[in-house]
Formats: structure tokens, sequence, C-alpha cells
């Protein structure tokens, strides 16, 4: 495999950046050096022009780096942040912070380091990783610090041009006055609630409101019985043990969750859900059970509940959706990719 033959993948996210060679003749992801990012969260008071600058001269000089300084044959980008079909970052509120004007991230690049540069959202380039396996149309949903989701069908993700779709994180589903925060600024919104920063807040929360049934669980056994000492592990191990107490705090955010799945199932007619990121695989299968015996009980127009098991499953627990994603992702729109080495 020489450095002609690859693909050059980034994945950016708002503390880890990634590079990688993927391979399209094999499909094989290697090399994979990550770096911190230089932006937000490195220099949480510079400006957002100054952070985008910093950002984009970052991914060049890694790519030189990575490359040896030779233009690679196709740069894949897979980036925290809505993206319109032109390769424009509107927003990336992880990477730069909330406000700034939207950035050609796609346009700089391939004019900076001299190769096709595709930059997509980082969950569209993870959709497309499970396109090369999934059978069907899938929606993909990830629950970590927030939530967000992609629908694959027919050869692509469904966002409209200007990057609209797959922000079921920031869907309304708590109407109270008090309801969480979302990160957004918006209140009661799905990714408040059912995400990693979500489910700790209600273990916490449960933890005050029942203070014995607190002491006497497993829980508490793992954070000192300590309601402030709850972290995402703890409650992650808690319901893995089959826990009494962390199960019912997980299972009353999954109501909403399984309320999202079924509108899309019910409106488009969708049967696989794919769930990914750091919390939902930290609890793994009992997450997976849980969250189905909430859609059982919900239900879900026009299936049997044994049918419900088979629209859920759980995805790869690696750090290399957005890599192989945008790789995959580069070979499908670059038909040179297998007939190259013939001509
Ligand atoms: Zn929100």
């Amino acid at each position: 495999m020489t450095a002609d033959e690859v693909f050059t993948v980034l994945d950016v996210g708002g503390t880890t950046l990634r590079i990688g060679a993927y391979d399209p003749g094999t499909d094989v992801l290697s090399r994979v050096r990550r770096v911190p990012v230089d932006g937000l969260h490195r220099d949480p008071g510079a400006p957002v022009p100054v952070l985008q600058r910093r950002v984009v001269e970052q991914i060049v000089c890694e790519v030189a780096a990575y490359t040896g300084g030779r233009p690679p044959r196709a740069l894949g980008v897979a980036f925290a942040g809505p993206i319109t079909a032109a390769g424009l970052v509107r927003a990336a509120p992880t990477v730069w912070g909330r406000r700034g004007d939207p950035l050609p991230l796609g346009e700089l690049l391939t004019e900076r380091t001299g190769a096709p540069a595709v930059v997509v959202n980082d969950l569209t380039a993870a959709a497309w990783r499970y396109a090369a396996t999934e059978p069907g149309d899938f929606c993909l949903l990830t629950i970590s610090s927030g939530i967000g989701n992609k629908v694959f069908r027919g050869g692509e993700v469904l966002v409209d041009a200007d990057g609209h779709g797959g922000e079921l994180g920031h869907w309304v589903c708590d109407l109270s006055a008090d309801a969480p925060l979302c990160d957004c600024g918006g209140r009661g919104h799905l990714g408040a609630i059912a995400s990693g920063r979500g489910v700790l807040a209600a273990a916490r929360r449960a933890a005050h409101a029942a203070p014995a049934a607190f002491r006497g669980s497993r829980l508490a056994s793992l954070c000192d019985s300590r309601a402030d000492g709850i972290d995402n592990r703890a409650v992650a191990a808690a319901v893995r043990a089959g826990d009494p107490f962390a199960t019912e705090v997980l299972r009353g955010t999954l109501t909403p969750l399984a309320q999202a799945i079924t509108s899309v199932f019910t409106s488009v007619g969708v049967c696989r859900y794919i769930l990914m990121g750091g919390f939902a695989l930290a609890v793994g299968e009992p997450y997976r059970r849980l969250l189905v015996a909430e859609l059982v009980r919900l239900g879900c127009f026009g299936l049997e509940p044994e049918q419900i098991d088979a629209l859920v499953s759980l995805g790869v627990a690696d750090d290399d959706h957005g890599l192989i994603g945008v790789g995959r992702l580069l070979a499908a729109r670059t038909p040179l990719a297998s007939a190259r080495g013939a001509s």
C-alpha cells in the first residue's frame, strides 16, 4: 500500500483530532494518530475567528506531516457540526464555540492541501460506516454527552442541502417550566434528558430525593454513598450489575428516547436503530434491553412485541466511526477507487 492508493481521513471533534489512512481497496483503516484539537477546548477565551483559523491551520499541518508534505489522493473530514452539501460548516459549538460566521472548510482544505476535500458531519460519516453492513435503511443514534441521529435511506444520509436533519437531540420532550437545560440553551430537549449528562443529573436528583433507597443501592457503593460523587461510569456499572435504583433512573430517561424512536418509525418506517455513543455502549446490552422494553410498552404501530426486539442493535464500541465512515463515503464517491490499479 502506497500513499497514492489510500485516502487521508480525519475526525475533528471538540477535544480530539484523529487522522488516519483508509485504503478503499481493502477497506482497512491504519496508522491512526490522535492530537488535542487546537480550538475552544484548549483556549476557551479566544475569539471564534481566531479559533477557526487555528483549527484550519492545524488540519493543514497535520495532513502535511502525515503524508510527508505530498498532497493526499483525497481528503475526507468528519467534523462535529452541521455542514452543508458544499462543505460549509454552519456551526461548531464544541470546536470553536457558539457564534461565528459559517466556514467554507471543504473549499479551504482543497485549496490548502491540493487534494479534493470532502467535509461531512461526524454522525453522517458514522452512518456511512454502518451503511456497508446494514442490509437496508437504518437510523443511527448516538447517546453520549449529547444525543444525535442520522437516517440512512436509499444510499444517502437524509439531511437537506443546508445540513438540517438528524437533530433529534434538540426535540422538545419535556414542556415543564423547570425542565433540564440543553447545551444549545433550549429547555427540555431530548439531549438534556436522555444523554449521558441527562442520566447523570437524573441519578443525582433521585439520590437526593430518596436518600434511603440510594444508600442501599449498588450505585451508592460505587461512589462513597455521595449523590454528588455519582458519575456516568458508576451509573453504567450499577445498571450492568442489575442495581434496581440505577436501572429505574435510566428507565425514566429512556421513555422520551423511545418516543423519539417510535415517531421516526411511524413517520418514515425505518426498521433498524443502531445505538452508539460512549454512554449507551458503556451500559451495553442492558441499555438496549431497557430501551426495547420501553418500545414494547409504548408500542410500535403495526409491529408485534417480538418484532420490536429486532429494531434495536448496539454499534461498535470504538472511536473509529468518523474515520472509517468518511473513508467509505469517499470510496463511494470516487468511482476510480477500485479501477485505478488496473488503469
Ligand atoms: Zn438543544
